[in-house]
C-alpha cells in the first residue's frame, strides 16, 4: 500500500467502502479506506481495478441519468460555468485558444467555451453529449486522456470538474496535463472536499452505527462512484508535486437558493432544508462540500 499522491506508505484505516453490486468480483471485505499519514489523501486500499469497459458502462447507465435536473437547474449549472469561465479569463496571462474539458459529459462547457471564443476540446470514456447540441467548432474524443495523445504544449485551459476523485492514477493525469499545457497555461480543477463538515459528521455517524464495517466517505461503486478522496491539503500536494504553481485555492458549497430548484414540500426539499443550516456553518469553518483551485505551469 503507498498513497498514489506523495507515496507514503503509511496510512490510517478507517473502514469499508460501500460497493455497487454490478460487479460481484469486487467484494467488499477486500478492501479498505484508507487516510495518507503524510499528505492526508484518501483512496481505496488495494486500488480499485476495473476495467476501463467496466468504468464506462458504468457512467453510461446511470451517472447522468441520475442527475435528472429541472430547468431551473442546469439554468444555474450555465451560471455558474458562465462564472467559472470568467474567473479563468480574469487569470489567463495567455490568449485563450484551445481550451479542454476533461470529463466533457453532456457538454455545456464546451457550448460556453465556443461561445467565448475558444477552440473547445471535450474528452469523455462515456460518450454523453448532448445530442442537441451543435458540434461544429467542437474536438470531441471519446476515449481517455493518454489515448487522446495530444501534442505538447497544446492547451491554453484545460478544465476538469469532478473527475480526479474516480480516476485511478491522478497523479499520471496532472502529470499528462502538465505535458499538454501551454507554459503560462491554465488548469482549473473542481474536486469534492472530503474534509467537510458534512462529511466529518457522516464519519462520526458511520463510526458509530457501523464501527468501521462501513464507511461513507470514500464511495466506491456507488453513486457517483468516487475513489480518490481530496482535502486541501492533498490536492496542493498533488499540484506542486506535478510542477504546477497554485494561483487559487477555494471552497464553495451547497445550493443556497435550492427552494427555487426543488418542488416545494418534496422528500428532496425537506432533505436541503434541513443540510442548509450545515451548509452555512461550513463557510466560516471553511470545510464547504467542494474544492476549486486554479493553478499554473
Ligand atoms: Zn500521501
Amino acid at each position: 500500500m503507498q498513497c498514489k499522491i506523495c507515496g507514503m506508505k503509511k496510512a490510517t484505516i478507517l473502514g469499508k467502502p460501500r460497493i455497487n453490486k454490478k460487479f460481484p468480483r469486487i467484494k467488499e471485505n477486500n478492501y479498505t479506506i484508507v487516510r495518507c499519514k503524510k499528505c492526508s489523501f484518501y483512496y481505496t486500499n488495494p486500488m480499485i481495478d476495473l476495467t476501463q469497459e467496466e468504468w464506462v458502462e458504468l457512467y453510461e447507465d446511470d451517472y447522468f441519468e441520475n442527475a435528472n435536473l429541472t430547468d431551473w437547474q442546469i439554468k444555474l449549472h450555465q451560471t455558474e460555468i458562465m462564472s467559472r469561465i470568467k474567473l479563468i479569463k480574469t487569470f489567463s496571462t495567455l490568449n485563450i485558444d484551445k481550451f479542454l474539458d476533461m470529463g466533457c459529459g453532456e457538454g455545456l462547457v464546451l457550448k460556453e467555451a465556443l461561445e467565448n471564443g475558444f477552440k473547445p476540446y471535450g474528452l469523455d470514456i462515456a460518450n454523453n453529449l448532448d445530442k442537441s447540441l451543435d458540434r461544429t467548432g467542437i474536438n470531441f474524443f471519446n476515449g481517455n486522456l493518454f489515448e487522446a495523445n495530444y501534442p505538447d504544449d497544446y492547451f491554453s485551459v484545460i478544465y476538469s470538474d469532478s473527475v480526479l476523485e474516480h480516476i485511478e492514477k491522478p497523479m499520471l493525469v496532472l502529470k499528462e496535463f502538465y505535458r499538454i499545457l501551454q507554459p503560462n497555461g491554465l488548469v482549473f480543477i473542481i474536486v469534492p472536499n472530503e474534509d467537510s463538515l458534512i462529511n466529518d459528521i457522516k464519519k462520526i455517524l458511520y463510526t458509530l452505527l457501523y464501527n468501521k464495517s462501513k464507511y461513507g466517505r470514500i464511495k466506491p461503486f456507488v453513486p457517483p462512484y468516487h475513489i480518490n478522496g481530496f482535502n486541501k491539503m492533498s490536492l496542493e500536494y498533488a499540484i506542486k508535486l506535478n510542477g504546477f504553481t497554485v494561483v487559487e485555492l477555494a471552497q464553495f458549497g451547497g445550493n443556497y437558493t435550492f427552494w427555487k430548484a426543488r418542488k416545494k414540500f418534496s422528500k428532496s426539499y425537506f432533505f436541503e432544508l434541513l443540510l442548509y443550516p450545515l451548509g452555512l456553518i461550513s463557510i466560516p469553518l471553511n470545510k464547504q462540500i467542494q474544492l476549486q483551485t486554479i493553478f499554473k505551469k
